[in-house]
């Protein structure tokens, strides 16, 4: 900053001072109708926003640079500074530049940062926006905390530090806060957790001093905002202390940013994932959960595919329930039978999902209303979705399942509320508080008064001068305005002798007089401040609708979760009998039995083209089972299609099946799609390696493990040896629930050596030299690679495909004469002998058509690789 301090406008004196308390913001400064920027805020904003960058004292010694925006459209800005990563301090005008005295007082209203937002514009209506704090502890354990400001969900979990990643990618905040470290024992800690969660997630990392963290410093803040003596309420006991740092930093943070009241964060809770199906962060990608990993967008996901909620809240839940699947029977049988009981009463269905379309996202709105930033479109939305709530109760009141007549208890409609709400807002409001007409005619008799003398002035006037005219029986008696003198009474000299004595003489023309009185006075006083006296009273009387609505935030928040899940079990249901789902039977062993199952998904793009296939898994039909097949003939398709049924019955839907049985499952494990990982900048073998040792280090007898062609990231035999390996691990330690796919056809071996390993192919017709894949699984293995006939259809020549089919079966009886893991792994060590020298001459031709990648190889890749083998042989 080159100007000097000395011949600083009041103006810019003030823009130091704020710029240097919050220095790592970008400052909005108010001025008249702009929000300006200044010096590198400018440069920045200018760049970020497209703002053409001026200067301000242009002629000057020092001009400064300058880019402004709109007040009117600072939202629309304020999306893009966040979504570039900024954070940005608003600095206000906090009084009427009419009546200051010198500069306007102004000061910073609130800090706008992607993990603190409340507006609906700048917010997803579908999704949590999470604030998060971590604090890492020297036992090995990271806690978290973390809220939603817009919604009020404030929430702390203690996780060990391994997983603290996974937590996060789950949670997927928008902002995390850590403690500033710097020079400590823990900085590289630090400096490593900052750099893995922006990397990771899609986070900001806000450092903040240690004492955000100090554990007395914490309590005493998280004591304050509850107003509690203790937070044993909260369940968070002697035993937890460890909890407290990073949930009061939390707090902190927000009182630093809002300076607002947080009056709907009313409770913090503790979770705990045991109580869930746990659904990793490379599962939730892989088995395109939450988005697509191609696209990354909601399209295509199970989420998108099954979401039918009409709420923002019950939206929010939805994908909630979809990322933390239950694992208790009796609770999901509660849901199911919600489910099920909507389902077989079409009517009531379609009548509780018109009403839950009229309602508004009551979270969001308690949260405005309780940071002072509900306008009044929110409380004419609070009273329309209040008036839904008698309606809605009705429908569920006399439920059969125990859920659905708990939501009927739970229906508040508030009455007092949506009275006085009904009374106070103008259908007709606008969107912002400062253009008035927002307050309802009827409501306040004074402000109607204010309101008839801007409208009606004509008529008083006419009134008046009538009156007038009465009193001093001058006929030609004219009341009138101009802008100089205001209000008159005009009288003719001719009748200058009847004027009253309480007229006041004020301007002589030609043919007449001009006065003025006290009423006239009074009446044009009011006249030219109605209207500025009438927004103030409305917005006085808008003030006081909010308090009182302020303090039912409790009751809207327990309103809104009662209507999200009310919204997600109609969502589940709408789908259930619209696509005939069938509820699944929840047991607590280890079977999974699903007859004609479909992928979710891929069933909807293809309809009747796509192939139904059973499953059968765990306790008597085997733990593992190993799916081969030639490419592109399902295998993948068919092994997520099972996480994602159990992923779904285990949230309490139906699924797409003609019957099924899950035993409950109590983690997902999956290991899929090696090419997908490489835009994340890692070896392919590496990322599958790293999976892989975190399934066999986590997975329990209960869990389901999906691998897609493990060990496709290395060299045929080593992939081969790893992939047996694994496979007989996860079959004699784990035994646990697993679908291989794989093409390495020679591990069908491994259901001769174990007894709980089954082979699984994908039926395939050969007809007329033509391969045609039927999508259908059957028991039994395959014998047979087809990749060569895979290569055929993608147009390979016939000589070299001959050749290749006669390599593949040379290798192929190398490998039968060599049928267990043991002998397998010699290979590594041991100097080939017999037919293997076939092999080792060949091994560099073999290894690469064994590692083509058919899917991506086009015709022209093909013929130059087929040049290069011909060189080779
Ligand atoms: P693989 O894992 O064996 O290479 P995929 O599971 O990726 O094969 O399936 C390849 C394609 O085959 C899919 O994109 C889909 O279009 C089709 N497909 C897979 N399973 C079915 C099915 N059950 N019914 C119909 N089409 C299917």
């Amino acid at each position: 900053m080159t100007e000097s301090k000395d011949n600083l406008t009041p103006a810019m004196r003030q823009f130091h001072h704020f710029k240097a308390k919050h220095p790592d913001c970008i400052l909005f400064f108010r001025m008249g109708d702009f929000y300006e920027t200044f010096f590198d805020d400018a440069k920045t904003c200018s760049k970020v926003l497209g703002l053409t960058l001026t200067s301000r004292g242009k002629n000057g010694p020092d001009p400064v640079p300058l880019a402004g925006v709109p007040y009117h459209a600072v939202d629309g800005y304020l999306k893009k500074m966040l979504q570039a990563g900024y954070r940005v301090a608003v600095c206000e005008q906090v009084e009427d530049p009419k009546t200051a005295k010198g500069v306007v007082k102004r000061d910073v209203v609130r800090i706008v940062t992607p993990g603190t937002l409340t507006d609906e514009m700048l917010l997803e209506d579908k999704k949590d926006n999470f604030l998060c704090a971590i604090h890492l502890d020297a036992k090995g354990f990271a806690v978290v905390s973390w809220v939603d400001l817009s919604t009020g969900h404030f929430f702390v979990q203690r996780v060990p530090e391994r997983d603290l990643l996974d937590e996060l990618q789950r949670l997927a905040p928008a902002e995390c806060l850590l403690a500033d470290r710097r020079g400590e024992l823990f900085d590289a800690e630090t400096r490593r957790l900052s750099s893995d969660i922006g990397r990771l997630t899609h986070a900001i990392v806000t450092e903040r001093p240690g004492w955000y963290f100090d554990p007395y410093q914490a309590r005493q803040r998280l004591l304050k905002h509850f107003g509690a003596a203790t937070l044993e309420g909260f369940g968070i006991g002697d035993s937890d202390q460890d909890l407290i740092p990073p949930a009061g930093a939390v707090i902190e943070y927000l009182n630093e940013t809002q300076k607002t009241a947080l009056g709907h964060i009313q409770s913090l809770r503790k979770i705990s994932r045991r109580n869930f199906l746990q659904v990793d962060p490379t599962s939730l990608r892989s088995l395109e959960i939450l988005q697509t990993i191609r696209g990354e967008t909601r399209k295509g996901s199970l989420l998108s595919c099954l979401d039918e909620t009409l709420t923002g809240m019950g939206g929010r839940m939805f994908r909630n329930w979809l990322c933390m699947p239950l694992c208790d029977v009796e609770a999901i049988e509660a849901r199911q039978d919600a489910v099920e009981e909507l389902t077989g009463a079409v009517d009531k269905l379609t009548e509780l999902r018109g009403r839950l379309g009229n309602i508004a996202d009551t979270e969001r709105i308690a949260a405005r209303i309780s940071t002072f930033r509900a306008g009044p479109r929110d409380m004419l939305a609070l009273a329309g979705t209040l008036g839904q709530i008698p309606a809605l109760r009705e429908l569920l009141d006399g439920s059969e399942a125990g859920l659905l007549r708990n939501l009927a208890e739970r229906c508040d409609s508030m009455d007092e509320l949506a009275h006085l709400l009904e009374a106070a807002i103008d259908p007709d409001c606008p969107v912002h508080l400062r253009d008035g007409g927002f307050i309802r005619p009827g409501f306040s008799a004074e402000l109607d008064r204010l309101r008839s003398i801007s409208k009606d002035g004509q008529s008083w006037l006419r009134d008046y001068q009538k009156q007038q005219v009465e009193r001093t029986g001058i006929a030609n008696l004219k009341v009138g305005y101009n802008k100089v003198f205001g209000y008159y009474i005009e009288i003719s000299h001719a009748s200058s002798g009847k004027v009253p004595p309480d007229y006041v003489r004020k301007q002589t023309i030609k043919n007449a007089e001009r006065y003025i009185t006290e009423p006239l006075k009074e009446y044009e006083n009011e006249v030219l401040t109605a209207q500025d006296r009438a927004l103030e009273l409305e917005q006085r009387l808008f003030e006081d609708v909010r308090q009182e609505a302020a303090t039912y935030v409790l009751r809207l928040q327990q309103l809104a979760e009662t209507v999200a899940q009310c919204d997600c079990l109609a969502s589940l249901a709408h789908l259930a009998a619209r696509r005939k789902y069938v509820r699944p039977r929840i047991t607590t062993d280890t079977r999974i039995v699903i007859r004609d199952g479909k992928h979710p998904v891929l069933a909807e793009t293809l309809g009747a083209e796509f192939v139904p296939n059973d499953v059968e898994l765990g306790a008597g039909s085997g733990d593992i089972a190993v799916i081969t097949g030639p490419n592109m003939s399902g295998k993948s398709t068919y092994i997520r299609q099972t996480a994602l049924l159990v992923l779904m019955a285990q949230t309490g839907s139906f699924i797409p099946a003609k019957e099924a049985e899950i035993g409950l499952v109590d983690r997902i494990f999956t290991r899929v799609g090696a090419s997908d990982e490489l835009t994340r900048g890692q070896s392919t073998f590496m990322v599958e390696m790293t999976e892989t040792a975190n399934i066999i280090n986590n997975a329990t007898a209960c869990s389901l493990v999906i691998l897609d062609e493990v060990g496709r990231g290395t060299s045929t035999y080593d992939g081969l040896a790893l992939a047996w390996a694994i496979t007989e691990h996860l079959a004699t330690k784990v035994a646990c629930r697993t679908l291989f796919a794989t093409h390495y056809h020679e591990l069908t071996e491994l259901a001769e050596l174990f007894a709980n390993v089954r082979n699984l192919n994908v039926a395939v017709r050969e007809w007329m030299d033509e391969v045609v894949f039927l999508h259908r699984i059957l028991p039994g293995g395959t014998d047979k690679s087809y990749g060569v006939h895979v290569a055929k259809l993608a147009g390979i020549p016939k000589s070299i495909l001959r050749r290749s089919q006669e390599i593949l079966e040379e290798l192929e009886s190398t490998f039968a004469k060599e049928a267990t893991g043991d002998r397998l792994a010699r290979h590594k060590t041991k100097e080939p002998e017999g037919d293997a020298l076939f092999v080792q001459k060949h091994k560099s031709v073999l290894d690469r058509l064994a590692t083509i990648d058919l899917d991506n190889l086009t015709p022209l890749e093909a013929i130059n690789l087929l040049n290069q083998i011909k060189t080779e042989i």
